[in-house]
């Protein structure tokens, strides 16, 4: 087996080193640079395929970024990271290969190891965690389970790109050590344990220098000291220059066909500015990497298994690692004792009420480049109300917690021609005639650049027919910036929507909505006419229930309460604060949902709050509730695997993998706010807990925290070193009644103290039953064991310290001494 992959190997080097030979540098040049938004050139001369490329990283888009093929959405990455399970990440790895392999995809852009240094940052959604040992042995698991079958991963955003705002600007100031020890380090991994393919260059600058074209960080480190021979393609519209980012070790540019190399790259060739040495070596890792994927006649995919029939996105098998996948990943924070509820004791007189928007719409996704669109998306009410059966459960909504709606869902717009599901686009050129008319599932397109629905419309006009009872009072109205003309019935208004502050794509991935509410009449046409602009934006037609009165919601969510022996109030973020593009300003919860779960409490016999978000938000009210569970943006499975874990059917067996904050500001780092430009690292290698640990100030909940079925008594922990590395062995036992999985966790606290603790190890014991004591050993990571010394430039392994076991480190069991 491994002589075959190391004749393929040398095989694909020979056939890629004549290719390269083979073409003359302009032909070179231009292979250098995406074709499209999603796709590479071809060369039928050297038999090289057009590569595609699509997002990730839970789920395989393909390659439209608004209304696409139905693909699977899988919980998000802190949802899966907080199983702790490499086993469960290559699982998605193996999974997504499949969803690519069904639509022609080659590379999906995926993982994220970027950190959670900030609570405040947009897009941690996408990423593992704040722990950098963590978010690297999860990427690896991942990137092998794609790449087994032949598809390849892009390790994404290289690096120290841990907030959205100024992202095209910000320059990241970093210490050495700090990079190294902590936002380089789950690059490393990845390189070192998985042989990623290809590896996407950051927006941001690295200590003044952009990342697209830091020689230091792509051929010194990156390329020189880990020997990596990929591909490093550009984020989309990162690169700025020609000569430093061929020189500065890029490859590729994306997206295309336009972009700073081409015609200017072949001049500086020409120059003598960059050596065509350097051409040969991009294309050298491009042409690879395309051999790999299988997009060059003759080469077979460098796949190690051979993928399975490959499964629809709503396929039975699927969805059942999905939901379990999403269940295990929950996290207990409070009310071990509350849970699971008694199936029994639910009856039509004693149902159960779910209430909050989240429980009725609940959020399966962050927003921006990776979001797909599934083929279902099942709420919380929907997946106790399947479990339980229509009479045991009532649903009622919660207070408004999206400034602007999204837009509207599948079933509340038919198209008023052809009486289908879905919205009609009609396209008029610059004198008002006619140009294309098109039936569109999703009611929502792209315009501007040449992406509009008919290729060269002046004005659009998105409209349809609202399904819902005549008299219904309905929050009607547009999504997207531009010059609007608004007509339902009678009303006709024209307006300016203005767009959001930021940069364009702010208006792209988080647009403001214009609404109104008005009563369904069926006869009648809604319809919103947009001024196409040079502009990139969105534009979507809003339909969904009016919302009632905070107040009055508040109010029917207590009296429901009341009469219901449980109470479960869904709340959370939406992708207005969970998405790419934007950062959050504050870790509260939007609108009221604070008073929605003390009202609830107060009347209830029996609370428990379910948080549906990635990443942290307070919680004032915790000591009024009976039970927190944190669900994450579970997926499309969400509401039924709520329901297997609120049913006790799994067990929420997720720890937390970024700390939980009690108040705004609190922690290492808060802002993500640049200065003049720059954004400063300034507490060094503290990151996450290792900068809590020691402030004297103390979290809500410290990573590695969370509850699950089990209750722990932590007998002993024995050290070991042994050739293969160090390891702490633990014995451990289940006091509960009820069987139950634990995550032991090693940390390490070095001697010196100018060198904060982290996490070295960590282990998964499985289904260990009541009273049973089980012996774990966790190996320890030597790389997380290095200091890095800033003087020498180079890595120290000191002895020495103490090692902490702990479930988290909020709850130390047990210390021994590191030799
Ligand atoms: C994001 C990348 C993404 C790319 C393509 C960029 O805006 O930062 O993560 O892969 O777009 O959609």
């Amino acid at each position: 087996m491994t002589q075959s992959i190391e004749s393929a190997a040398a095989i694909l080097d020979t056939v890629v080193d004549q290719a390269v030979r083979g073409l003359d540098l302009a032909s070179k040049v231009r292979l250098l640079t995406g074709a499209a938004m999603f796709s590479l050139a071809d060369e039928p001369s050297i038999g090289l395929h057009g590569m595609v490329f699509s997002d990730g990283p839970t789920g395989v888009r393909g390659a439209e970024f608004v209304g696409g093929r139905q693909v699977a959405l899988f919980p998000n990455a802190t949802a899966l990271a907080q199983t702790w399970d490499e086993t469960a990440a290559q699982r998605v790895g193996e999974l997504l290969a499949g969803e690519a392999l069904a639509q022609g995809v080659h590379v999906v852009l995926g993982p994220t190891v970027n950190l959670h240094r900030s609570p405040l940052g947009g897009r941690l959604f996408e990423a593992y965690a704040e722990d950098p040992l963590l978010s690297g042995r999860l990427a690896a698991a991942y990137l092998r389970g794609i790449q087994r079958y032949g598809v390849g991963g892009c390790v994404k955003h290289y690096v120290a790109n841990e907030s959205e705002t100024e992202r095209h600007t910000v320059n990241s100031q970093v210490s050495e050590a700090a990079l190294r020890e902590i936002y380089l380090l789950p690059f490393e991994i990845c390189v070192a344990d998985a042989h990623p393919w290809s590896i996407m260059a950051a927006y941001n600058d690295v200590n003044g220098v952009a990342a697209t074209e830091h020689d230091e960080l792509n051929n010194g480190v990156l390329k020189g000291e880990w020997g990596w021979d990929g591909v490093l393609m550009s984020d989309w519209g990162a690169t700025k220059t020609a000569a430093p980012a061929a020189n500065g070790g890029l490859d590729l540019v994306m997206p295309g066909p336009k972009g700073p190399w081409g015609d200017q790259l072949v001049a500086t060739v020409e120059s003598g500015e960059v050596s065509e040495e350097v051409i040969d070596d991009h294309l050298t890792r491009l042409l690879r990497l395309a051999g790999r994927v299988g997009a060059i006649d003759g080469i077979l995919p460098a796949r190690t298994a051979e993928p399975s029939a490959v499964r629809a996105p709503d396929d039975p098998l699927l969805r059942e690692a999905l939901r379990t996948m999403a269940a295990a990943g929950m996290v207990l924070l409070k009310g071990q004792e509350v849970l699971p509820l008694a199936a029994s004791a639910i009856s039509a007189e004693a149902p159960v009420v779910v209430v909050g928007w989240h429980g009725l719409s609940t959020v399966l996704q962050g927003g921006g480049s990776a979001s797909v669109r599934p083929p279902h998306e099942i709420s919380v009410a929907q997946g106790l109300t399947e479990a339980l059966g229509v009479t045991r459960v009532r649903a009622v909504d919660g207070v408004v917690v999206r400034q602007n709606p999204p837009p509207a869902a599948a079933g509340m717009v038919i198209d008023p021609l052809t009486g289908n599901p879905g919205i009609r686009i009609v396209s008029y050129d610059a004198a008002g005639a006619e140009i294309g008319s098109t039936s569109a599932e999703v009611p929502e397109l792209i315009v501007g650049m040449g992406t509009t629905a008919h290729e060269g419309a002046a004005e659009i006009e998105l409209s349809a027919r609202l399904a819902a009872p005549p008299g219904t009072p309905l929050l009607v109205g547009v999504r997207g910036d531009g010059d609007w003309t608004f007509r339902y019935g009678e009303d006709s208004e024209t307006f300016t929507n203005p767009p959001p502050a930021g940069t364009a794509e702010v208006g792209f991935m988080v647009p403001n909505s214009v609404t109104r509410v008005v009563a369904a009449r069926p006869d009648q046409v809604l319809s919103a006419r947009l001024v196409v602009s040079g502009r990139y934006s969105l534009a979507g037609l809003v339909v969904e229930p009016a919302p009632a009165p905070d107040d009055d919601a508040i109010a029917a969510a207590s009296l429901a309460a009341q009469n219901a022996e449980t109470a479960i109030v869904v709340v959370g973020l939406t992708a207005e604060q969970e998405t790419e593009a934007i950062d959050k300003t504050t870790l509260v919860l939007p609108g009221r949902q604070d008073d929605l779960i003390r009202s609830v409490a107060a009347a209830a016999q029996r609370t428990i709050v379910l948080i549906n978000s990635a990443t942290p938000v307070l919680m004032p009210w915790l000591d009024e509730v009976d039970a927190v569970l944190l669900i994450g943006l579970p997926g499309q499975e969400g509401g039924h695997a709520v329901a297997d874990v609120l049913l006790g059917l799994a067990e929420p067996s997720g720890r937390l993998v970024t700390t939980f904050p009690r108040r705004d500001g609190d922690g290492p780092a808060w802002s993500v706010t640049p200065t003049d430009g720059t954004l400063d690292y300034a507490e060094g290698t503290r990151v996450g807990y290792r900068g809590w640990d020691g402030s004297g100030v103390a979290p809500a909940f410290w990573f590695g925290a969370g509850l699950g079925w089990g209750r722990w008594e932590y007998v002993s922990a024995a050290y070991a070193r042994t050739e293969s590395g160090e390891s702490v062995t633990v014995a451990l036992t289940n006091t509960a009644d009820r069987p139950s999985r634990e995550v032991v966790q090693v940390y390490w606290r070095p001697a010196s103290p100018d060198a904060p603790v982290r996490l070295v190890g960590y282990a998964v014991a499985d289904e260990i039953v009541s009273g049973e004591q089980r012996t774990v050993t966790v190996g320890c990571d030597a790389r997380a064991f290095r200091l890095w010394d800033e003087t020498a430039s180079a890595w120290t392994s000191p002895g020495g310290g103490t090692l902490l076991v702990a479930r988290g480190l909020g709850d130390i069991r047990l210390e021994i001494s590191r030799p």
